[in-house]
């Protein structure tokens, strides 16, 4: 068995990426990745390169792309014998797009479907605070914060009008409680159960 399907989990900061996507994945049976989560487990590794992601994920900014393809691409071929993946956080710059683009094809991926987790920002700093009280992140902290948002409306909200253009854009409406977004997202999935 290899990798046949992918649903990718898109937002701002503070969006449910992960809460979404760990739902998605327990409900599908199937493996989550979350980009955010890898890249800072890999920044504690003390090599070089680690040492850099974690300078850049501490300032807010994201990982430069001819980093992210290597350690995309490392990553992904772990999961090669999972049917289904949920990838929470990739691509989220536009030169990542061809880098998933080109996974897709090489690997012959059948169903791919973009989940963008839409939420004003107003709320969206208002969740991060509160995770702050419950998770310890150094990038959470209000200036960090503000530079993590502009890096996502320069760069992941071009990458999610792509997908909305190529036809593969799941919108759903963040800002309500979990569950109601949980239901609506599986309700707007084309295919609803593992295959
Ligand atoms: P997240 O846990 O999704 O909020 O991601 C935390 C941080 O990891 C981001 O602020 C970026 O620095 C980095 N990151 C996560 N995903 C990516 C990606 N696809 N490309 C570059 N950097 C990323």
């Amino acid at each position: 068995m290899s990798i046949q399907r992918i649903i990718v989990v898109l937002g701002p900061p503070g969006s449910g990426k992960g809460t979404q996507g760990k739902m998605l994945a327990f409900k599908l049976n199937c493996a989550y990745l979350s980009m955010g989560q890898h890249l800072r487990e890999f920044s504690v590794k003390g090599t070089e390169l680690a040492k850099k992601v974690k300078e850049t994920i501490d300032s807010g900014t994201i990982i430069p792309d001819d980093w992210m393809k290597i350690i995309f691409r490392e990553k992904i071929l772990e999961l090669m014998d999972q049917e289904t993946i949920i990838l929470d956080g990739f691509p989220r710059d536009i030169n990542q797009v061809p880098i998933l683009d080109d996974f897709i094809k090489e690997v012959n991926i059948w169903e791919f479907e973009v989940v963008f987790l839409n939420v004003p920002e107003e709320i969206l700093i208002a969740r991060i605070k509160e995770r702050k009280n419950k998770e310890t992140r150094a990038d959470d902290n209000p200036e960090i914060i503000h530079t993590r948002f502009k890096e996502y409306e320069k760069k992941t909200l071009p990458v999610i009008e792509t997908y909305r253009q190529r036809g593969n854009l799941i919108e759903i409406d963040g800002h309500r409680d979990i569950n109601t977004v949980h239901q609506e997202l599986m309700s707007k999935l084309r295919v609803k159960d593992k295959q």
